[in-house]
């Protein structure tokens, strides 16, 4: 049978009652199915010895050695606390041993007894001591014996809810993988013998109860890979989402023709091509679902809200979502200043709003009087109901979890959605990750400006660049001093924003006026800030990287990032993008400590090297995997459960490959080979 096809019950696994079935129910696991597909959250590895005190180095903070007690004692209030002192019969390390709420241990653990403990053991002020720990008798012979009987094997950690217990859980699941019988390949034969892949009843099976570190790495890969391949499968066959509303006409209106042409400068090729592609879906038969990308300053919103207007014009309703309060309501401000005088209304809606206020707005939303709404999250709060919601924008999308995009879509009926990303996704995960999605890209920059020149700068070479800076505020520029940390949290080898900036405001720049900005400062003290230093009267901020999100000040020539080699590539990316955004040219100073490694430099020097934020991000999930790209998975981005998208990538992209040439082959899935595939789909 395929795994999908076990749906029995699990109360028919002994031991499995009302209680525990509805303990597992909370899991959302009620079938043979979802029980086994459950994957452990962790293993404990008690396959070979672990002395206490060894916790300092490698091995973790486990323990799994045998010890001698020395002494059991009662504590707190009603004696329920036992206090249990252990010796390891290797090395004789003490360690306290905790037992809150566990009084029986003190009836069934014996001073002088010998013990096999395995244990989380931390380092608590001098000694060493463990809360989390499990204690059974061996007998003093059975010592000799020792490793054999210390080796358990890798053992599976599982959520767990209610009274399910690890035990519990393990007994359950070693019941379902026996009442489950062979479980099925789903993954043709060739592909399989192609990228040995272990059987997928073998990979359940050692998932749960890995027999050694190899066979559990094997066994992940067998199950990610059919899960990708699954993945890419459904997308490319999912039959397109049909409109329910009249799309709307290719051709543009005059109002975006007299839009475009009211702007101070010409649309680059690229925003151009963009408009045309996104035009093109929202008059085809689907719902768009289009995903634009483009480098930090190539004018991405503005195709946004142009596309926009083209929907407007079309009677429809728009809503904007940006991932910040502070970036909502700056878009929010260019958009006023854009639309002025079209007579499209705009309005911005954030949590803050509240009482009158929100009613007004949200009665005028309701009405269709708002044609464009710009927020954050609050664009999708229960009381918000739109009359006619057709087109939906999403800033930084990454940032938003799939739910939270979905609630915002079901405010509308079938809506195009444009996704606006300037974390450049690398091609081979763009094209896995968004098998059903069109991409759009933005290359060039806007004409007339000039590429930001990076230094890389080390201790010595400080002076200059403070000078460097100084010289581009004379001439009337603003500069920002990025920082990792607010203050000197007891740690004085960071540099952090509040000394930095006393250090630059009475030393470096007493003629200039700078000020601070960080996530701790009220929201409205950061606007008022940000709004200052955009209309010129500060020349320079000293912050966090709160200025890395989409912060947008022309004038602004330099960027100066310290501890640099703690940032992620394509986050100083990010941040150097706050810079050359306009016909001025800009320079981003890098500042490293001494300490650095040789890898750490040959990774800033990328970014001197390139100003291609796509380059970049390949260089990045070269050098260190999609670290900023992992973003992607916290944020729920994709649902995996095995297949990792800091691991997987070129498993990823054959898998994807595979599929591919399957469906061109043979679109039916009628072939001896790809059989299993159409079985598979037809079991679900
Ligand atoms: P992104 O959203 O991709 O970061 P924006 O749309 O915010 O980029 O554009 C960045 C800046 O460049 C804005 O000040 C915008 O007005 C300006 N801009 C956009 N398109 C062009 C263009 N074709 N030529 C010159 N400047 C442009
Ligand atoms: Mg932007």
């Amino acid at each position: 049978m395929f795994i999908g096809e076990l749906r029995q019950d699990i109360k028919n696994l002994t031991g499995v009652g009302k209680k525990t079935r509805e303990d597992y129910a909370k899991l959302g696991i009620s079938t043979l199915c979802d029980l086994i597909s459950t994957t452990p959250r962790g293993y404990e590895d008690r396959s070979h010895r672990i002395c206490i005190g060894r916790q300092n180095d490698d091995d973790g903070c486990w323990t799994n050695t045998f010890v001698k007690v020395e002494s059991v004692s009662e504590f707190g209030a009603g004696r329920k606390n036992t206090k249990i002192i252990v010796r390891d019969t290797e090395n004789n390390r003490k360690a306290f041993l905790m037992g809150f709420n566990r009084p029986y241990l003190s009836k069934t653990v014996f001073p002088g007894g010998f013990y096999h403990l395995y244990a989380n053991v931390t380092v608590y002020g001098t000694g060493l001591t463990s809360s989390q720990f499990e204690l059974k008798a061996v007998r003093e012979e059975d010592l000799i014996a020792g490793d054999m009987l210390l080796d358990q094997g890798i053992l599976p950690v599982y959520p767990l809810s209610g009274t399910l217990t690890q035990k519990s859980f393990r007994r359950d699941m070693k019941a379902a993988l026996a009442l489950a019988g062979r479980i099925d390949d789903e993954i043709p034969q060739p592909l399989m013998e192609k990228y040995r892949l272990m059987p997928l009843d073998s990979a359940f099976r050692e998932i749960h109860f890995p027999t050694s570190d190899k066979t559990l790495t094997e066994a992940r890969r067998s199950l990610a890979f059919r899960e990708v391949f699954y993945l890419q499968l459904d997308a490319k066959r999912r039959p397109p989402v049909e409109r329910k509303r009249r799309a709307m006409p290719e051709s543009i209106h005059a109002a975006e023709t007299d839009f475009i042409k009211k702007l101070p400068f010409e649309l680059t090729d690229d925003q151009v091509k963009v408009l045309q592609e996104i035009r093109h879906d929202m008059s085809g038969a689907e719902s768009m679902s289009r995903l634009l990308q483009g480098d930090v300053g190539s004018g991405k919103t503005l195709v946004a809200w142009i596309s926009a207007l083209h929907a407007i014009c079309e009677g429809a309703q728009v809503a904007f979502m940006a991932p910040t309060e502070l970036l909502a309501r700056q878009h929010a401000q260019v958009a006023d200043a854009l639309f002025q005088g079209t007579g499209v209304s705009v309005a911005f809606l954030n949590g803050e709003v509240h009482g009158k206020p929100r009613q007004l707005l949200l009665d005028q939303l309701k009405a269709g009087n708002i044609d464009l709404l710009i927020g954050t999250h609050a664009l999708f709060s229960k009381d918000v109901e739109y009359r006619n919601l057709r087109y939906v924008i999403i800033d930084e999308q990454h940032r938003f979890g799939v739910e939270q995009r979905r609630a915002l879509l079901e405010k509308g009926i079938d809506p195009d959605v444009l996704l606006m990303t300037a974390t450049p996704i690398p091609r081979t995960l763009a094209l896995t990750v968004f098998g059903n999605l069109n991409v759009s890209t933005i290359k060039t920059m806007p004409k007339g400006r000039l590429p930001v020149i990076t230094y890389l700068v080390d201790g010595p070479k400080r002076d200059k660049m403070y000078e460097a800076v100084g010289v581009e505020m004379k001439r009337g520029h603003q500069a920002y001093f990025v920082y990792p940390r607010i203050d000197d949290e007891g740690n004085s080898d960071l540099r952090d924003v509040q000394t930095m900036y006393e250090f630059l405001s009475t030393k470096k720049y007493p003629e200039f006026r700078g000020t601070l900005i960080h996530s701790r400062l009220p929201e409205d003290d950061k606007i008022r800030i940000l709004n200052d230093f955009s209309a010129g009267k500060l020349d320079f901020l000293v912050s966090t990287s709160v200025v890395e999100v989409g912060i947008d000040v022309p004038n602004a020539t330099c960027m100066v990032v310290e501890h640099s080699e703690n940032f992620g590539l394509s986050a100083l990316h990010q941040l150097r993008g706050r810079v050359g955004r306009s016909s001025l040219q800009s320079w981003c100073f890098l500042a490293y400590e001494d300490t650095i490694t040789e890898d750490g430099k040959k990774r800033l020097s990328v970014l001197r090297r390139t100003n291609d934020g796509f380059e970049i991000a390949e260089e990045d999930l070269k050098i260190r995997g999609p670290g900023e790209l992992s973003g992607l998975r916290q944020s729920g981005f994709l649902h995996l459960k095995y297949a990792d998208l800091e691991k997987d990538v070129s498993m990823m992209s054959m898998a994807r490959d595979e599929v591919d040439r399957i469906l061109a082959s043979d679109p039916g899935l009628i072939s001896l080979e790809n059989s299993v595939i159409r079985q598979v789909l037809a079991s679900r």
